[in-house]
């Protein structure tokens, strides 16, 4: 392994000078991708996300760079080009001090690769039983290296206005206490634009993690109020995962061998923004569990304020003596957790009209206090213009209801729910199967509505969160 990393070393260098990205993403035989561009080859079991994650762009952007009809249809061996990574610079390059165990290492093998002895290795990383290490287990290779401050490999991430060390470590998929130690930072609000920040990575170009065994990768979206933090997290043998966030317990679904897991969450869009901590406890076959923190920054949403004037007798949509039970009934409904999955890639828009009001801003009724907030996403669309399913799902509910009027909620697996207010007609029943763009229903002005518009609702586990977020970013 020496040999690889003193092999990648020259690899780096010969790949800053000519500008472009280590060449491990470059295997592509001769091709010349454009100017700040890099070929990518997909390989087995990786997603858009995660290659977006790995160059540090977005799925967006790899999707409208590729022209990807269908983001969840990667192939494997499929040609992607991306933005190239932030730039290497020589300073942030060197030998790993570190090294994480890959199946079939062996000490002996380790002293052989890396120049030493057995025991010099296990002296250095006071192992008493060979027999007792594991795959992913970090070992110290070199004297004064049992700090992260050791690890020399890395990318450089220059600082952008508006960005935060949380941002950054969400972005790399790194805690932001290895940033911190890495860059031998002592505060977290201490960063400035145009800082240069190392953010440590192994041989390949793949950000650490400092996760303890048996997490192996820890991957989520920034945290916002009012919208949906996916977590992706691998563990390296299978696993059971409970935990917490902001007070509640995160459902976490987990592929059949249990070592891929999802969390879904929704972030309340009048939540404090302020710094929260993340807990996990893994617990292993054997019952033996380990406890997982990361702390999260959950950022303002940026909503707007909106001023809303309501006639004597439309007070009454405020009337919680009318609006309650109704609410309650719907929000029952909502927080039930289907353990199958209907949706899956991109949500399409249930109405082709424009938006006329925004998921989550605050508004004041007849010059009072900002006391609420716009809980779904208003389309301006005519009379009798069609409403689409934007994902696959069962309906739940078909009904006139006296608040929300004409109303279809569909349930789409997981916990996601979304809703469909004050239609016109209802084309589906309750417990019939939808696909994406069947007609569920038309456009009206039922229920307590002040004109014909759409109202679309999307809930994360019984948590409203702004839906138009479904339709630009893909969700597992
Ligand atoms: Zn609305």
């Amino acid at each position: 392994m020496r040999i690889q990393f003193l092999r990648l070393f020259s690899l780096l260098v010969l790949c800053a000078s000519l500008g472009s990205a280590p060449l491990a993403h470059a295997q592509d035989g001769g091709e010349k991708p454009p100017a700040g561009m890099t070929i990518h080859v997909v390989q087995r079991g990786e997603t858009l996300f995660r290659i977006a994650q790995r160059y540090g762009t977005t799925v967006e952007d790899l999707v409208q760079t590729n022209g990807i009809s269908n983001p969840a249809a990667l192939a494997v061996g499929q040609r992607l080009l991306v933005p190239s990574p932030p730039t290497t610079s020589d300073e942030a390059i060197g030998i790993p001090t570190t090294y994480a165990l890959q199946p079939g290492d062996t000490l002996f093998k380790l002293a052989a690769e890396f120049g030493t002895t057995e025991a010099a290795i296990a002296q250095r990383n006071r192992i008493t039983n060979p027999r007792l290490l594991y795959v992913g287990q970090r070992l110290a290779l070199q004297e004064g290296s049992e700090s992260a401050e050791g690890i020399k490999t890395g990318w450089i991430h220059h600082v952008a206005a508006g960005e935060t060390l949380y941002h950054v470590a969400a972005r790399y998929s790194v805690s932001a206490d290895l940033i911190l130690l890495a860059n031998r930072l002592r505060r977290p609000d201490s960063l400035y634009v145009g800082q240069r920040l190392v953010i440590p990575a192994d041989e390949n170009g793949v950000p650490l993690t400092d996760l303890p065994y048996p997490f192996a990768r820890f991957e989520m979206n920034a945290a916002e109020q009012g919208r949906t933090i996916a977590l992706r997290i691998v563990t390296l043998t299978p696993t059971r995962l409970d935990g917490t966030f902001m007070g509640k317990p995160l459902t976490v679904f987990s592929d059949d061998s249990r070592v891929t897991h999802t969390v879904l969450f929704g972030v309340d869009a009048l939540a404090q923004p302020n710094i929260y901590t993340l807990r996990m406890v893994a617990t292993g076959e054997a019952g033996e569990q380990q406890l997982f923190e990361r702390r999260v920054l959950v950022a303002d949403g940026g909503y707007r304020n909106e001023s809303i004037t309501l006639s004597a007798n439309q007070l009454d949509l405020l009337n919680p003596s009318i609006t309650e039970p109704e609410t309650l009934r719907v929000a029952q409904m909502v927080s039930a957790v289907t353990p199958q999955r209907y949706f899956g890639g991109l949500m399409g828009l249930p109405c082709a009209a424009p938006v006329t009001s925004h998921f989550g801003t605050r508004r004041t009724y007849n010059g009072g206090a900002l006391n609420n907030i716009h809980a779904g996403t208003d389309f301006a669309a005519m009379p009798g213009a069609a409403v689409f399913a934007p994902a696959a799902g069962v309906v739940v509910l078909s009904e006139t209801l006296s608040v929300r009027g004409n109303a279809v909620i569909i349930d789409h697996g997981w916990g996601i729910f979304t809703g469909y207010w004050h239609m016109e007609t209802l084309n589906v029943r309750a417990g019939s199967l939808v696909q994406v763009g069947d007609v569920i229903g038309t456009v009206g002005s039922s229920g307590r509505s002040t004109g014909p518009h759409l109202h679309w609702e999307l809930f994360v586990q019984g948590v409203q969160v702004d839906p138009l977020q479904w339709t630009k970013q893909s969700f597992p």
